[in-house]
């Protein structure tokens, strides 16, 4: 790794540079070291307490390999409720590559036991499962770059990426690195919802992929929501598995506990407020919640409910694409995107090929996030190696960086019109075609005023990138969700309420200045040769 410094750009060079320190940024950062790359890791927070398994207590898809029937089962279930969408192949290698990965944590994590005596592998705390591969990235010699956001792509005249650039929040000035391939591991975005966690992620890697010419696949799912004590972010989930709900009135709500509670739950609140009662979480659950989910009862304690006892209202916080499963189309093995030298992992990527068209939240995302970041490495690692020298590319990112002509945009108004086209439960839960042609189309105006005038400049810089991203992925989601014409897994059309099988397959979506959506007819595996 060279580095060097000019005005008040500090310029540095690695083979491969990786956007994102969350789960899977640093899982890859780890893995190119390991590959024997020079690596250079940015993220927008600390790395160690940013992303949003830091504030979880996330569990894995573990399954043993022995006896065989375990794996193939549970790829058999995942099938069935993936509606089509997701691939056996991946889903064992995913299982297969975790598997082995969380043992290699040991020396920099204190695994608890189970009754057994068994390590559990399984169900990790966040906040200690962040730093501890903080610690494994420093001691594998990764050169990180705290509070240090990637704004743009770099790009090759033949058309590969070949680096970033970024500002330095603490520092002052600028970022630049030049890279042989680039891994993207920027997280989902739920247009920030309040969802824990999830402030920092905000689509900046699908925005900044696009303007590489990338396509993404999977956008139509972004509909999945979680419940949180009314006035907090809490959105850990385990205790709700037991929870009665009641309207204002003290009458109880057909809702029968399961993942199916979204629709009905969003219908309740769309009339009033809605209360929830944990008193039937069994006595083992509330054991366990302190111990995977420490900062669960925080809000509670501070307005002094105690949520077995008492009912309290709930709200819901959209995902986006957190535990929705939408991102970058993988287009190889390696998690490659469609564009050479960029590669994408965790929630950046589309989880389809795993968790099929329902969220893969409880486990799967994880899993796909610690064994993606490391596909993506070793390819980027790969493609790094194939490279001469670490020649500047030039830097391509538009709205908000480059303008046609500068007026004053405002970035509140923008995001309050994103959040209510992506986030309301009247639009994005009870969606119809004719709801999704009208979000199309505002977001598209404000797309065009956006792009053509934003500019960004000093603080506000960030704010006005990210504002792009989720505007950008706003007209992706819809416009996915406007060409899904059915019903199918979290992506439920009331004018459209059958599945329709001519309708089994992944949809792409692309494009900023008109975006466009295609059915993803590749083989998957194929595209990568
Ligand atoms: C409350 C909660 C609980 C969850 N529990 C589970 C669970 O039990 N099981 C499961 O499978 N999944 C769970 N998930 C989902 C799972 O946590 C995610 O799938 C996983 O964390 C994704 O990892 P990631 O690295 O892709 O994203 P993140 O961990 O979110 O990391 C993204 C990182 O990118 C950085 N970043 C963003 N933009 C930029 C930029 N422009 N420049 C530089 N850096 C940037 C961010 O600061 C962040 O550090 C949960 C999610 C939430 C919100």
């Amino acid at each position: 790794m060279s580095v060097s410094s000019s005005a008040d750009t500090l310029h540095l060079e690695a083979d491969v540079l990786i956007i994102g320190g969350g789960l899977a940024g640093t899982w890859a950062a780890a893995a190119a070291r390991r590959a024997g790359a020079a690596v250079i890791l940015a993220d927008k927070g600390y790395c160690g307490t940013s992303g949003v398994t830091a504030t979880a207590g996330p569990g894995h898809w573990w399954i043993p390999p022995d006896p065989p029937e375990l794996r193939e089962n549970a790829i058999r279930n995942r099938q069935k409720t993936g509606f089509g969408i997701n691939d056996p192949t991946w889903m064992a290698r995913v299982l297969a590559k975790t598997w082995e990965s969380l043992p290699t944590l040991h020396g920099f994590y204190d695994f608890s036991k189970d009754e057994t005596g068994a390590t559990r592998y399984r169900e990790l705390r966040g906040p200690e499962y962040m730093r501890a591969l903080r610690k494994m990235i420093d001691s594998l010699g990764v050169t990180v770059l705290d509070h240090c956001p990637a704004l743009e792509l770099l790009q090759r005249p033949d058309g590969s990426v070949s680096g970033a650039r970024g500002i330095r929040r603490q520092k002052g000035g600028a970022w630049q690195v030049n890279a042989g391939a680039v891994v993207l591991a920027t997280g989902g975005t739920s247009f920030l919802s309040h969802l824990l966690g999830s402030h920092t992620n905000t689509g900046d890697g699908y925005l900044m992929a696009a303007e590489a010419g990338a396509e993404l696949s999977g956008m139509e799912f972004t509909n999945y929501y979680t419940v949180a004590l009314a006035g907090s972010n809490m959105t850990r989930s385990m205790s709700y598995a037991f929870a009665t709900y009641y309207d204002e009135d003290g009458n109880r709500l057909p809702i029968p506990p399961g993942p199916d509670i979204i629709r009905p739950l969003a219908a309740a609140m769309l009339k009033g407020k809605v209360f929830c009662d944990l008193s039937r979480t069994p006595e083992d659950i509330r054991a366990k919640v302190p111990i995977i989910s420490p900062n669960f009862m925080l809000p509670f304690r501070r307005w002094g409910i105690d949520p077995y006892r008492d009912k309290f209202e709930v709200t819901m916080h959209g995902e986006g694409t957190v535990r929705g499963i939408g991102g970058l189309r993988i287009v190889s093995e390696e998690c490659g995107t469609s564009v050479p030298g960029l590669y994408a992992a965790g929630d950046a990527a589309t989880r389809e090929l795993v968790a099929g068209a329902i969220s893969g939240g409880g486990n799967v995302n994880s899993a796909w996030a610690v064994s993606s970041g490391q596909w993506a490495a070793e390819g980027a690692t790969r493609f790094a190696a194939r490279q001469r020298g670490r020649d500047a590319g030039r830097p391509i990112g538009q709205a908000g960086l480059r303008p046609v002509s500068q007026h004053a945009v405002d970035l509140r108004a923008t995001l309050s019109v994103v959040q209510n086209e992506m986030l309301s439960y009247d639009k994005n839960i009870f969606r119809t075609g004719e709801k999704l042609k009208r979000s199309g189309e505002m977001l598209d105006d404000i797309w065009n005023i956006f792009q053509a005038h934003a500019l960004g400049s000093g603080a506000d810089v960030l704010r006005t990138r990210e504002t792009a991203a989720m505007l950008a992925t706003a007209r992706w989601s819809a416009a996915s969700a406007l060409a899904r014409d059915e019903s199918r897994g979290m992506h439920q059309r009331d004018d459209r309420p059958q599945t329709d099988a001519r309708l089994e397959h992944r949809i792409l979506v692309g494009g900023l200045g008109k975006v466009w959506t295609s059915r993803d007819r590749g083989k998957l595996l194929e595209l990568a040769s």
